[in-house]
């Protein structure tokens, strides 16, 4: 698949995978913090990063029937949540392409003023062979 890359995220707070602190999103992708996942509160937010998706399948939910794929972290292959390909509800469709963290397997890390003043580019992104030769 060629090089992978891994993206760094800097806002005013980044959500984590919470086995290995891989940056999944930054809080302004949130959309809503009051869904409920299979361990709990959950938050859909419009995009995550350093991810990849399973296969999709129909699964019925307490909002309808949705096409949904689950979310694994890109370094240790938790899952994360999924993600909603399809909703069959009108009234649901707004969730198609966005993705569900549940709060159980992820951490929110606050950034400090410090870091929000300074000039450094909102996304960052380096390549893992990159970042390998330096450790
Ligand atoms: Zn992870």
């Amino acid at each position: 698949m060629g090089r992978t890359f891994r993206i760094y995220l800097a806002g005013e707070s980044v959500f984590l995978c919470r086995q290995c602190g891989n940056h999944l999103a930054v809080g302004e992708s949130v959309l809503s913090k009051a869904f409920t996942g299979q361990h709990g509160r959950a938050i859909l937010i419009q995009h995550a990063v350093n991810v990849y998706t399973g296969e999709a399948e129909e699964r019925e939910m307490r909002t309808g029937k949705h096409v949904v794929r689950d979310v694994f972290c890109q370094v240790c292959h938790s899952v994360l949540g999924w993600k909603y390909d399809l909703a069959y509800e009108p009234e649901q469709k707004y969730k198609e392409g966005k993705f569900i963290l549940e709060r159980e397997l992820i951490t929110e890390k606050m950034e400090n003023k410090r870091d929000l003043q300074s000039d450094r580019p909102r996304i960052d992104e380096v390549p893992v062979r990159e970042l390998m030769a330096r450790v």
